[in-house]
């Protein structure tokens, strides 16, 4: 990396140290470019307190019409899982209309098998990275969807038909058998779907790992924010930091749910609205529970990870939540969990957290050039499914940056 006073010239820049932009970031300098990453507190955004499940299964997009049903709800004031927040913008407006036409049947089946093929592909990464001595910690405990005796089996029935649609397996079983895979399980459950090869991991620490395994394969991290950008017709030729000027071949934006925003300032329109959700996260000194749990009618999902359980859920499209948001989310959390696992009654508080998830409107997520500006590429827009996709997205990019490369030496030679 070549410096000179405050300025930094590279191959690539990215914008967002996340579990994305460590991805990316990783596989680009392992295709020997030099890498910045750009970010003023790398692993504390939504990479942080999340679930940590690495889920394929995961794979049917939000805009459904039954989150379009429930989105109704939460924005008419009454308990919803998907809730619209204050103040409303333009911006989120237009997310809203978009995502509203997403959710037609065919092509909600279209993004499910796309995203089930990433998902796949990122799960197989996942274990070629542990091969080759970068272990995550990524544990298969499997994931146990579970129904309670209103919805009960009909409801898991029908997951397991859409799932098999999108070339998932999840197996239905009854109130007994899902108690028999989790014997921590209150008595409500009254039938689950059981997806045996999900994994979960702690997604702060691998987050860090991949930093730090990029950092060691000779990419710079630069603990500042990009603030502005000098452009050159359509090309964005330098970021500015609040002390650096970063000229980079390209720049990759993978700001999470900041994706928008900092999207303008480089002059992208990046359609990404922030999917605000909260974890709680309680020690254990024993494992309580030995597989991922989702409480499917109430969309809790609790996940076993090391040292404690950890309680996630709560889907604020857009605005700011305030702090009676916040604690009413985390209580209805952690009620919702206690009667999932009537053992966490006698658990301490726990520690709560919130972030914000990088929303598209159709729920696929924007891997590739942006359209209008030339050297600018796009990674981010996962969604839910961030920790799952990250290490096929740092493959796609790094794929794209090489195809860059190689059609630039072209045109010199
Ligand atoms: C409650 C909850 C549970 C979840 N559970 C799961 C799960 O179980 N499995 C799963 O796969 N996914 C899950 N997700 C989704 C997942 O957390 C996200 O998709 C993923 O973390 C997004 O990663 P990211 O790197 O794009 O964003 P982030 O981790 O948010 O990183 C973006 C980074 O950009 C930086 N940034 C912002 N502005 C600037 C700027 N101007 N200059 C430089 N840098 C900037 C920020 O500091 C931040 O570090 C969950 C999310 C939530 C909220």
């Amino acid at each position: 990396m070549a410096a000179q006073h405050s300025s930094v010239r590279v191959d690539v820049a990215v914008i967002g140290g996340g579990v994305i932009g460590a991805c990316v970031a990783r596989a680009v300098r392992a295709r020997g470019f030099e890498v910045v990453v750009i970010d003023p507190a790398p692993g504390e955004g939504a990479s942080r307190g999340n679930a940590g499940l690495v889920v394929p299964s995961y794979s049917v997009p939000m805009a459904t019409p039954a989150n379009l049903r429930a989105g109704l709800r939460g924005a008419l004031g009454h308990d919803a899982a998907i809730s619209v927040g204050r103040p409303f913008s333009a911006a989120t407006a237009g997310w809203l209309a978009r995502f509203v036409l997403s959710a037609r049947p065919d092509r909600v089946r279209r993004t499910a098998r796309t995203t089930f093929d990433l998902a796949a592909r990122s799960r197989r990464l996942y274990d070629d990275l542990a091969a080759e001595g970068l272990d995550l910690g990524l544990r298969t405990v499997g994931w146990l969807w579970t129904f309670g005796p209103a919805s009960g089996p009909a409801a898991a029935a029908s997951v397991v038909r859409d799932l098999e649609r999108v070339g998932s397996a999840g197996r239905l079983v009854d109130g007994d058998e899902a108690r028999a895979l989790e014997p921590a399980l209150g008595a409500e459950v009254a039938a689950g779907v059981w997806f045996p090869q999900e994994g979960v991991l702690d997604p702060a620490r691998a987050t860090v790992m991949l930093l730090h395994d990029a950092e060691e394969r000779g990419a710079c991290v630069l603990r500042e924010p990009v603030v502005s950008a000098e452009r050159d017709g359509p090309r964005i030729r330098a970021l500015r930091t609040t002390t650096r000027v970063v000229e980079a071949r390209w720049v990759v934006l993978a700001a999470g749910a900041s994706s928008r925003a900092v999207g303008a300032l480089l002059g992208a329109r990046v359609p990404v609205e922030a999917g605000h959700g909260w974890s709680l996260t309680v020690p254990t000194p024993e494992p309580l529970v030995g597989r991922a749990l989702m409480d499917a009618d109430a969309h809790v999902v609790v996940s076993p990870l090391p040292g404690g359980l950890r309680v996630t859920g709560g889907m604020q499209l857009g605005g700011r939540p305030s702090s009676e948001r916040a604690d009413a989310t985390v209580a209805g959390l952690r009620s919702a969990a206690t009667r999932l696992v009537p053992a966490l009654a006698d658990l301490p508080d726990g520690v709560a957290w919130q972030g914000a998830r990088p929303m598209t409107a159709g729920g696929l997520p924007l891997l590739g050039r942006d359209r209008s500006v030339d050297n600018l590429l796009l990674a981010t827009g996962h969604g839910t499914l961030g920790v799952t996709l990250a290490p096929v997205t740092g493959e796609i990019l790094a794929e794209l940056v090489t195809d860059g490369a190689r059609r630039r030496a072209r045109g010199a030679a």
